[in-house]
């Protein structure tokens, strides 16, 4: 793998107060990205509707804690992040690893005393997020009031970048304010791409303003938007992404899509918002270490061509077997290789990597800095230990996720 497509990889988990609709986006995802359905079989909607709820029924939940998709070029590790208050320290450790994360609010409901705290969670770990309002076909659905709610209460910089076509029950599609387009969902049409329309007369003015409130966010990350938006000139679409991409990298601001995931409707967009607004494991900043013995400080970058330094954030057991989940931080972890438990002074042998779809796990030869994988053989590791290269150790507990940069490319 190269660098490049370390930089087509998001690592991400997906944050909600329970009943916000996370099982339900998860499993649109999946079907979606062709993890639970090969796109191109079923070529009758019907036969695709159909196909949903006998999949439910057989539980394609996902039990994998980290389950990795494709969207396009890009490559998807979902983290399971237990939403439930119980497992408030499991939320830590999960976020810990994750670089980015989709949060989903009830577009009734709002903003829950749950999805609160697992927001500040989030802030805590500086973690980028893109939110999602669902529920958008319900009865009494109000995203504006789900805005206010979140610069109330969660402090935060919300930046609403589709407007609604229908309500509740008519909610029909989505204005995409940075596309100027109209995207129409089918119930039926269940595809990678959604169908895209122009804008119709009677949404211009909104629009209109739309824009101009996302173009103000995003002035204060680029400095020609800024100038355009001073001056009044149109912003270019793609130096209005970048400089959102940026707001959204340094937590300042939150992009916000609008959906009815049960409805199949704006879940797509999602996926998409994902891939350009959320970071690559490349845009973080250099980790930092302790290494075992002087307890000196080493920093380092995500970085193939370095030591492997990996850390273990999740050990299940799954058909008798031990899984360990890692995410690489550099180098790479090969199938055979030993490798050191620094913390434990243990010695692991990679004896499998496992790259975990919904349906299967795919056996991996080796996986590098950057990715997400399940490892079998290693025996005395666990949950928030490193496993790193034994010539080079480095312990990384107690890392501290710093604060993300921004690539351009
Ligand atoms: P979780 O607890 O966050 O995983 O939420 P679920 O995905 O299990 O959803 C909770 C309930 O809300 C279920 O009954 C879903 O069918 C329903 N639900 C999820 N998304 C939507 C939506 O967009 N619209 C409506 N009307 N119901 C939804």
């Amino acid at each position: 793998m190269t660098a490049s497509d370390v930089s087509h990889i998001r690592n991400i988990g997906i944050i909600s107060h329970i009943d916000a609709g996370k099982t339900t986006v998860t499993e649109r995802i999946l079907f979606y990205s062709g993890e639970t359905h090969k796109m191109g079989e079923v070529h009758d909607g019907q036969a695709v509707m159909d196909w949903m709820p006998q999949e439910q029924e057989r539980g394609i939940t996902i039990t994998a804690s980290a389950t990795s998709c494709r969207w396009g070029e890009h490559r998807i590790n979902l983290i399971d992040t237990p939403g439930h208050i119980d497992f408030t320290i499991e939320v830590e450790r999960s976020v810990r690893v994750l670089d980015g994360a989709v949060a989903i609010f009830s577009a009734v409901e709002g903003v829950q005393p749950q999805s609160e705290l697992v927001w500040r969670q989030a802030d805590r770990y500086r973690v980028p997020r893109v939110c999602l309002i669902n529920k958008m076909d319900r009865l009494g659905a109000d995203h504006e009031h789900v805005l206010r709610q979140m610069e109330q209460r969660l402090a935060a910089r919300p930046v609403l970048l589709q407007l609604p076509v229908g309500t509740e029950g008519g909610f029909s599609g989505v204005i995409d304010v940075v596309e100027e387009e109209m995207i129409v969902f089918s119930e039926t049409d269940l595809g990678r791409t959604v169908e895209r329309k122009p804008v119709p007369l009677q949404h211009e003015e909104a629009l209109r303003n739309a824009r101009l409130a996302v173009t103000e966010a995003a002035a204060d990350f680029d400095d020609q938007v800024m100038s355009d938006f001073l001056e009044g000139r149109a912003v270019e679409s793609e130096r209005l992404k970048l400089a959102l991409r940026r707001g959204t990298i340094s937590c300042r601001i939150f992009p916000v899509l609008l959906g009815s995931a049960l409805r199949n409707k704006g879940v797509q967009p999602v996926l998409d918002a994902v891939c350009l607004f959320l970071p690559s494991p490349l845009d973080l900043p250099a980790m930092i270490g302790r290494h075992p013995g002087s307890g000196e400080a080493e920093s380092f970058s995500c970085d193939a061509n370095l030591p492997l330094r990996a850390l273990a954030f999740k050990v299940m057991a799954e058909e008798g077997r031990r899984l360990t989940y890692v995410r690489i931080y550099s180098g790479r972890m090969k199938q055979g290789a030993s490798v050191l438990n620094p913390g434990r002074g243990a010695g692991e042998r990679i004896r499998h990597l496992f790259r975990m779809h919904a349906h299967r796990r795919e056996e991996v030869p080796e996986a590098v800095a950057g990715d997400i994988v399940a490892v079998a053989g290693c025996q005395a590791t666990l949950t928030g230990d490193t496993l790193c290269d034994p010539e080079h150790p480095l312990l990384l507990e107690g890392v501290a996720v710093p604060e993300p940069v921004v690539s351009v490319a």
